[in-house]
């Protein structure tokens, strides 16, 4: 099937991004080559922009995902990655990071169409990729082992080995670097991959595994099964898979969970958020809004770590809140992605559209205040205005619910201690953030946070050195920084009688 595209799209597209899209190669990457899906199972890849069909393709079957995953076996328990020299892992990965790094356009113009997002923002995703690449790279030559204080008469020693096979599944809104999250650390420490991007957003992962094909990393060591949940649930289910890392809803978390649990694999769990926004009366007035916009529409809201509750101290509320709709308003261009001058994309899908509209109904129904930024683009699309929630109480479902849209829902708080009881009263526990100028109360505030990360004067810096994830039901484990030698090697001890 050629790919169809609108003219807002061809005409903002470099060549080598339509050559690519006339035949993508959509197929399972498997052992090194493309291969015909086996199933009958056709997905459509759809510009949430235009909410027209771009192309098809066949998803990953059951077999499929059992070839890819005896191809990573294959190629592991030979040795042909794991056993090369770090060195020569760490210029493999380096050389993967240049090629990415090179193809930036074309790759985050796949990534703009594809998601919605905005170029600009597709651009910060191919930057983000490359660099956790070449940290990771660094780490090959990095993972030191241990000698124990065992007793004299041996010799006790900590290895760090790779696990084996290494299985990814990965979400729709930043398809390269949450792959690269896993992938790099993975591969730095010798195991082998097979990953399965979300079936919404499969372009760049299938471009990224041409990319790996260019280099000198074996064949087999990078699998890709595109395809839906069932192709998800036939990876978790597989024989032979060591470890599956998981990002998306706290959901299908858990079936992955509970799947990984009858083959006793190992898992991580990147879940949802809900994460808050607490500005006191104290704060940088001017940074706080800046902050709160940026942790609210970046991405259109669809942010695992979107800060989606602002608590605002009561004195400040009504003034920050009519400022931060006012700004809104004033950057907000919304639009397709790749149209230039557009400063806010489309959703996901129809369907993750019409899921923010009801939430927002509901919350309006049920008394809160509903304000909106601008109104929505005459084109087709996927599209839903920013919008400010006041007036919410604490419990209600919009407060409480990750809506991941841009919508924000604001509460007032009348002291710290009431704050932090906000901010801590969701499920969720992924990030947080405090905005004030006293230092003794943003470590206060920090220290009673429960989030796997709090930003203070802040929000959303990721860094290839921070370590990333969640408590509560946003999952569990670590991502990013030394934290993920953890996961992706096993500590060997040799003891060894003298
Ligand atoms: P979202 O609702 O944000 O799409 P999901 O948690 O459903 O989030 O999806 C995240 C990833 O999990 C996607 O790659 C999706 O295809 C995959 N997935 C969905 N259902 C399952 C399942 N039962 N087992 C494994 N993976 C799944």
């Amino acid at each position: 099937m050629t790919t169809r595209l609108a003219p807002v799209v061809r005409d903002n597209l470099l060549a080598s991004t339509r050559a690519w899209l006339e035949k993508p190669p959509l197929e399972p990457f498997i052992g090194g080559s493309f291969r015909a899906a086996r199933s009958d199972d056709r997905i459509a890849v759809i510009d949430p922009g235009t909410g027209l069909t771009l192309t098809e393709y066949t998803a990953a079957s059951a077999q499929d995902v059992n070839d890819a995953v005896a191809a990573a076996r294959t190629a592991f328990d030979d040795g042909r990655w794991s056993e090369l020299d770090p060195e020569q892992r760490e210029s493999e990965l380096r050389l993967l990071a240049d090629l990415l790094e090179g193809t930036t356009e074309t790759v985050a113009q796949l990534e703009a169409l594809d998601t919605g997002k905005t170029l600009a923002e597709a651009r910060l995703d191919v930057d983000e990729a490359v660099a956790v690449l070449r940290y990771y790279a660094g780490w090959a030559t990095k993972a030191e082992g241990a000698v124990y204080p065992a007793p004299r008469s041996f010799l006790a020693t900590g290895t760090r080995e790779p696990l084996g096979v290494c299985a990814a599944i990965t979400p729709w809104n930043y398809p390269l670097p949450i792959l690269m999250y896993k992938l790099a650390p993975a591969l730095a420490f010798g195991n082998t991959f097979v990953a399965k991007p979300s079936e919404q957003t499969v372009l760049s992962t299938a471009y990224f595994a041409q990319l790996c094909a260019q280099t000198g990393i074996p064949d087999g060591v990078v699998n890709v099964v595109p395809g839906a949940g069932a192709t998800g649930a036939a990876l978790t289910a597989a024989e032979g898979v060591d470890k599956i890392a998981f990002t998306g809803s706290t959901r299908t978390g858990q079936s992955v969970m509970r799947a990984a649990a009858t083959t006793t694999t190992r898992v991580s769990l990147e879940l949802g958020g809900k994460s808050p926004q607490i500005v006191f009366a104290d704060a940088d007035m001017d940074a706080a809004i800046e902050g709160v916009m940026a942790g609210i529409w970046t991405n259109a809201g669809q942010v695992c770590v979107a800060g989606s509750r602002l608590l605002v101290d009561r004195r400040v509320h009504d003034e920050f809140v009519t400022e931060l709709l006012r700004r809104t308003a004033d950057m907000t261009s919304l639009g397709h992605g790749l149209a230039p001058g557009t400063t806010l994309g489309p959703l996901i899908s129809a369907k993750q559209r019409d899921h923010v509209v009801t939430l927002v109904e509901k919350a309006a129904a049920e008394g809160a205040n509903v304000q909106t930024a601008c109104s929505l683009p005459a084109e087709d699309g996927f599209f839903v205005a920013p919008t400010l929630v006041t007036g919410v109480r604490p419990g209600q479902t919009v407060e409480q619910e990750e809506v991941f849209g841009p919508v924000l829902s604001v509460l007032p708080f009348n002291d710290e201690a009431e704050a932090i009881r906000l901010a801590n009263g969701t499920a969720y526990g992924l990030a947080s953030s405090v905005w004030s100028k006293d230092v003794s109360r943003v470590h206060r505030v920090a220290r009673g946070l429960r989030a796997g990360t709090v930003w203070a004067n802040t929000y959303g810096i990721f860094h290839p050195t921070l370590p990333f994830g969640g408590v509560k039901a946003s999952g569990f484990g670590r991502e990013l920084g030394s934290a993920a030698v953890d996961h992706y090697t096993e500590l060997k001890t040799t003891v060894i009688g003298l």
